[in-house]
């Protein structure tokens, strides 16, 4: 029976945990070749290594996505081993300090930009004239909740993912009729190590009752988003913003 993703080669930065993984493991599950790319070789090790095992096709590549000529080369594996790109999801992503604006510290500030920001524009600059090469595809950009509302002591985060979506929709428009879709996903606040390494229960439970639903979401229910849009079911919904956030932006 073929898969919906079969013949198709995707890049997932981030891979080698929480979404990127789970995205990782959702796109490999059915019928693409993944490269896994992280900063995290043995995470992104660890995930190929499942993949694998069930079967799939995975290849891990140690990439800092805030590094242009890293990115590019990135894409040249790509070309080489897999002998083009279809699918991309830019998906790498820090938290940064936590901070009021006033005080911000500005190598967070820099930081924060760096791989959250020009890291999404690396992967479009570089990937998008691969996916055309290649007869055309679909992109997503991991934007946040925070890329339409605002959170206290996250800066630049927030303006990070905002522009991400800013971004999001230039590109969608520029490249809508010349084969690839682009779209970004807003999470609500998801249980993934970049939530736990930073918070304790309590807060963590206090950020989920933030959330109509009354929870945190899961890498599985962003991945679910993410591969959708990726997906030919997705052909009409480009250079658009989707949330997958148990309602948090509703209030
Ligand atoms: P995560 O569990 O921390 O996973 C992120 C992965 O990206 C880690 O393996 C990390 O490696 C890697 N990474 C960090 N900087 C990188 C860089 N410059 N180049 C390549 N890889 C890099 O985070 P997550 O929660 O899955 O987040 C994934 C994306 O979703 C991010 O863009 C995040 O902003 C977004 N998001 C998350 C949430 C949430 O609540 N979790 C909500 C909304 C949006 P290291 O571990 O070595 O740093």
């Amino acid at each position: 029976m073929p898969k919906r993703f079969d013949t198709k080669t995707a890049i997932v930065t981030g891979a080698g945990s929480g979404i990127g993984a789970a995205i990782a493991r959702q796109l490999a599950a059915e019928g693409a070749t993944v490269i896994l790319a992280d900063l995290d070789e043995p995470g992104a090790e660890a995930i190929a290594k499942e993949i694998r095992a069930k079967g799939g096709t995975a290849h891990v590549r140690t990439v800092d996505t805030s590094g242009a000529a890293q990115v590019e080369s990135l894409m040249e594996f790509a070309k080489s081993t897999c002998g083009g790109l279809h699918l991309l999801v830019n998906n790498a992503g820090i938290g940064g300090p936590a901070n009021v604006t006033g005080e911000y510290p500005l190598d967070g500030w820099h930081k924060v930009m760096d791989v959250n920001l020009n890291g999404v524009f690396y992967g479009l600059r570089y990937g998008l004239p691969l996916i055309e090469a290649s007869g055309g595809g679909a992109v997503v950009n991991m934007a946040s909740i925070l890329g339409t509302v605002g959170f206290q002591t996250a800066c630049a985060y927030t303006a990070a993912k905002h522009a991400v979506v800013g971004l999001t929709k230039v590109a969608g428009m520029e490249y809508a009729k010349r084969g690839i879709r682009i779209n970004a996903v807003g999470p609500g606040f998801i249980a993934t190590p970049l939530l736990e390494k930073n918070l304790d229960k309590a807060a963590l439970e206090g950020i989920a009752q933030m959330h109509p639903i009354g929870r945190l979401g899961t890498a599985e229910e962003v991945s679910a988003l993410t591969c959708f849009l990726l997906s030919d079911a997705a052909s009409f919904i480009t250079a658009s913003y989707h949330l997958v956030d148990g309602g948090y932006t509703a209030q």
